[in-house]
């Protein structure tokens, strides 16, 4: 229970990594605020969390918008008094032909991946800063490391997570704020069900499930992450354990990225 008796903010925490994220953080000690645009399984992640002896909040975020930013970060205070951790998973993911790109779909995307990601930092960081301690952790990819000639505007949202992390760990760590980002590989979620019929289907042409199969046969450890394989990691990261830790991006691929 090496989180007993703090809390953390988990965004897009009601499916998927996410999800696994609150339900790791929970079993290590932390009370849980489920801040998720989805209300419906928002809820279901905080019943959940409440199963393992914790407690959770279920807040209605969406966390492209101001005002929802700081009602979590109100609420948070109000209710728990307190925030330890932030951990901004809520992402998207979209795909094109780098000719179809849209300057909607580059806006979208980074609004929700990146420009998101740093203002949810920077409304929880005043909360950090008076306690002088804290710790962040960032959902980036490892698509934000290697070139894409399918996601090309998902993929620059990643790499602005890496830029943006290792700035404000430069910042903050004299203040005893440490923030590292991982950098995910092929999880199985419905964000990874997603790319199939994007990218493998309607792109690429190919049968349902093929895209999938292949990217899979590529990876060294030889099979797709499950949520926990991610959730584990970044539960590492938010415990003492990892208190030497700061401005990283830990990728977390089965061998597929090695740098
Ligand atoms: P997912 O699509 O299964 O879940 C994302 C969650 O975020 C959903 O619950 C969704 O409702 C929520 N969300 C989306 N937009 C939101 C918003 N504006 N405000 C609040 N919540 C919002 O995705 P996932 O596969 O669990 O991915 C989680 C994170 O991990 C994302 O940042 C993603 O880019 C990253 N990632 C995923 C993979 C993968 O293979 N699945 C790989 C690398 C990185």
């Amino acid at each position: 229970m090496q989180l007993e008796g703090q809390v953390a903010i988990v965004t897009g925490a009601g499916r998927g990594i996410g999800r696994a994220i609150a339900l790791e953080l929970a079993r290590l000690g932390a009370g849980i605020v489920v801040a998720e645009v989805n209300q419906e399984t928002a809820a279901e992640t905080a019943r959940e969390v409440e199963q393992l002896g914790q407690r959770a909040m279920a807040i209605r975020v969406d966390v492209t918008r101001p005002a929802d930013r700081q009602a979590m970060v109100d609420q948070t205070m109000r209710t728990f008094g307190r925030i330890d951790v932030l951990i901004n998973n809520a992402g998207i993911y979209r795909s094109a032909a780098h000719l179809d790109i849209t300057e909607e779909h580059w806006d979208s995307v980074l609004a929700v991946n990146s420009k998101a990601v740093l203002f949810c930092s920077l409304a929880v960081l005043p909360h950090m800063l008076a306690a002088r301690r804290g710790v962040i952790v960032n959902l980036a990819s490892m698509a934000g490391k290697v070139p894409s000639t399918t996601a090309l505007p998902y993929a620059v949202s990643k790499a602005a997570v890496i830029s943006l992390t290792r700035s404000l760990a430069a910042a903050y760590a004299r203040d005893g704020i440490r923030v590292n980002c991982v950098c995910p590989g092929f999880v199985e979620t419905d964000m990874w069900a997603q790319l199939d019929r994007e990218v493998g289907v309607e792109q690429l042409g190919r049968q349902p499930g093929e895209y999938v199969r292949e990217r899979i046969a590529s990876v060294p450890l030889g099979r797709a992450a499950q949520p926990e394989d991610i959730a584990h990691v970044i539960g590492f990261l938010t415990t003492g354990k990892a208190s030497y830790m700061t401005g990283q991006a830990i990728n977390v691929t089965g061998g597929l990225v090695m740098y």
